[in-house]
């Protein structure tokens, strides 16, 4: 007789290929939002992986922007499910502390002194989320920003054929530039290699100090994928190691997060946040790949 107050998961069956439209594999695609953009859902709709096997989950500050994008949200999740093709289960956290920093625009949040406080709350915002929503049955986690408004509709399967533990594409944004023509910068500068440099800093630092990226406060010299130069720069599928990752786009074995990599709200090895993830990933023996060649966008505010 079953009871149907006894739910059994044999972990080995839920797979995790190259092949995860072939094998069926759930997908957990979690964004914290602390704004709502148009493009950013639109192009989430356009994911052609079976949306029956998408799992959407989002945390929304507990702010005024936090609570206009959470209408804003809904709206569309509203018109999306009652579609040709609704996602398997949307879920909407609002997040139970408030932002550290009072204004969100851009420069203000890249300010070396917010660093710490935004990123740890950011860290926390992203364990709520995933502590709350990974299931037994999950297979991929999809980490996507709410300002991420262009990527392919393939985006899923490309970074799941390469079958590696973190994957991470390049993040781009579009601009126009000074002659008025449309061009693309470096966007994110978490996804990067070690350096001797770094390392000796990192001795240097007290136990609470963070080692950042992208500031010239703190010169680093790692090596940055935004700025890789390959052999073959129309190579989609190049593959380089990495040792710190951004989780503008983000795809993860859902073992990772199993086994207990989350994001550091704390300085972990003078990491925080996703860099401080791939260590920590890393500690328990998973591998951090970028692909430098394959590019998403960043809204440009
Ligand atoms: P940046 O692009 O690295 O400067 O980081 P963002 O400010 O864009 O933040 C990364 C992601 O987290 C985006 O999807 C934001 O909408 C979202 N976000 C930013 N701050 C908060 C917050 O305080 N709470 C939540 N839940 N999400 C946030
Ligand atoms: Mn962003």
């Amino acid at each position: 007789k079953v009871r149907r107050d006894v739910q059994r998961f044999d972990l080995n069956k839920v797979t995790i290929t190259n092949d995860p439209v072939g094998n069926k594999e759930k997908i957990l695609i979690l964004t914290p939002m602390a704004r709502f953009y148009q493009e950013y859902w639109d192009n989430l709709v356009k994911l052609n992986y079976p949306h029956e096997l998408i799992t959407l989950g989002f945390i929304l500050p507990k702010s005024k922007e936090g609570n206009a994008a959470t209408t804003a949200l809904q709206a569309q999740i509203t018109k999306t499910q009652k579609g040709a093709r609704p996602f398997r289960k949307v879920i909407i956290e609002r997040q139970d502390f408030e932002p550290p920093l009072a204004s969100q625009d851009e420069s203000e949040r890249h300010k070396l002194a917010n660093q710490k406080d935004r990123r740890a709350a950011m860290s926390k915002a992203r364990n709520s989320l995933l502590f709350t929503t990974l299931g037994p049955d999950t297979s991929w986690v999809l980490w996507l920003d709410a300002d991420i408004v262009e990527t392919p509709p393939t985006l899923i399967q490309d970074l799941a054929s390469h079958n590696k533990d973190l994957i991470v594409p390049n993040c781009f944004q579009r601009y126009t530039d000074d002659s008025g023509k449309l061009a693309e910068r470096a966007y994110d500068f978490n996804s990067w290699q070690d350096s001797n440099t770094a390392q000796e800093l990192a001795a240097t630092m007290g136990p609470e100090d963070l080692l950042l990226e992208g500031y010239e406060e703190l010169p680093t010299y790692r090596t940055l994928m935004a700025y890789m130069e390959l052999e073959d720069m129309n190579d989609v599928r190049a593959e380089v190691p990495l040792d710190g990752v951004g989780g503008t786009a983000l795809l993860v074995k859902a073992d990772v997060h199993r086994d207990g990599a989350m994001f550091p709200p704390f300085p972990f090895y003078h990491l925080i946040e996703t860099e401080g993830f791939a260590k920590m990933a890393r500690r328990l023996g998973w591998h951090a790949t970028g692909l430098p060649n394959y590019k998403v966008y960043h809204y440009n505010e």
